[in-house]
C-alpha cells in the first residue's frame, strides 16, 4: 500500500530520522525492515539520527547503517543511556538532560523521518512530527514504513477522526505511507 505519493526530489537531504521500536517485535520481518533502511539511509550517503539505543528495532537499524559504511548520530538522555545502552561505533553520540532536549536535536539535525514499526515512544515521536507539520513549523517529509500492515489501524483512526470532524482530511497527506525503505529511497531522488 502506498499513499499519498509526492515528489520530494527537489528537497536536500543531507540526515535523517529513523523513529522505532526499542523491541524487536514477534516477526522477522521487522527486523528485516529495519536493517534494510538502515543500510538504505547509509548506501545513499546520509547521516543517520536515532535515539542511540542497541536494542531492538533501533539497535538494527543503526548497525546495519554502520556495517554499510554509513554515519550514525545517536541521541539520548543522559537517565535513559544504562537502561537504552548505545550502538557501539556511532561516530557522534549526543547525551541530552532531557527527552524533549533530545526530541528537538534530533529534528534539528534531520531533513526527513522515517517511521518504522514501534511501541509507545515511537507512537509519542510520531504524533509531535506529524503535529508539527500540521503546524506548519516544517515542510520536512514524514515517511510511514507499513510492514506487515504495521499502521493500519493508526491510519483508520485518523481517517475515523476527520470522518467526525477532529482532524482535517488533509492530515492524511502529512505523511507518505510505503511498504519498503527502499520506495523511500526513490521518493527522495537518491542514487544508491
Ligand atoms: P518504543 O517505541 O516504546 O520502543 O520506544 C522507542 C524509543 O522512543 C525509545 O528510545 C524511547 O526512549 C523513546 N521514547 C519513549 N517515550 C518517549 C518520549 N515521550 N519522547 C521521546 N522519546 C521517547
Amino acid at each position: 500500500m502506498i499513499m499519498t505519493i509526492k515528489s520530494f526530489k527537489d528537497i536536500k537531504i543531507d540526515a535523517i530520522c529513523v523513529f522505532c521500536g526499542s523491541r524487536p517485535g514477534k516477526s522477522k520481518e521487522f527486523t528485516d525492515v529495519a536493517r534494510a533502511t538502515g543500510r538504505m539511509i547509509a548506501n545513499a550517503g546520509k547521516r543517520l539520527v536515532f535515539g542511540a539505543g542497541g536494542l531492538g528495532l533501533m539497535g538494527e537499524t543503526a548497525m546495519a547503517a554502520l556495517e554499510a559504511g554509513g554515519k550514525v548520530t545517536g541521541v539520548v538522555p543522559d537517565f535513559l543511556k544504562r537502561r537504552e545502552i548505545p550502538v557501539p561505533e556511532m561516530d557522534e553520540l549526543l547525551i541530552t538532560d532531557t527527552m524533549h532536549t533530545r526530541k528537538k536535536i534530533m529534528y534539528d539535525r534531520s531533513d526527513a523521518f522515517i517511521i518504522l514499526p514501534g511501541g509507545l515512544g515511537t507512537l509519542d515521536e510520531l504524533a509531535e512530527i506529524v503535529t508539527w507539520f500540521q503546524l506548519e513549523l516544517h515542510h520536512k517529509p514524514v515517511f510511514f514504513v507499513n510492514s506487515l500492515n504495521y499502521w493500519k489501524p493508526l491510519i483508520s483512526l485518523l481517517e475515523n477522526m476527520a470522518e467526525h470532524g477532529f482532524v482535517d482530511p488533509t492530515a492524511l497527506e502529512y505523511f507518505t505511507v510505503v511498504d519498503r525503505p527502499e520506495q523511500i529511497a526513490e521518493l527522495l531522488g537518491f542514487s544508491t
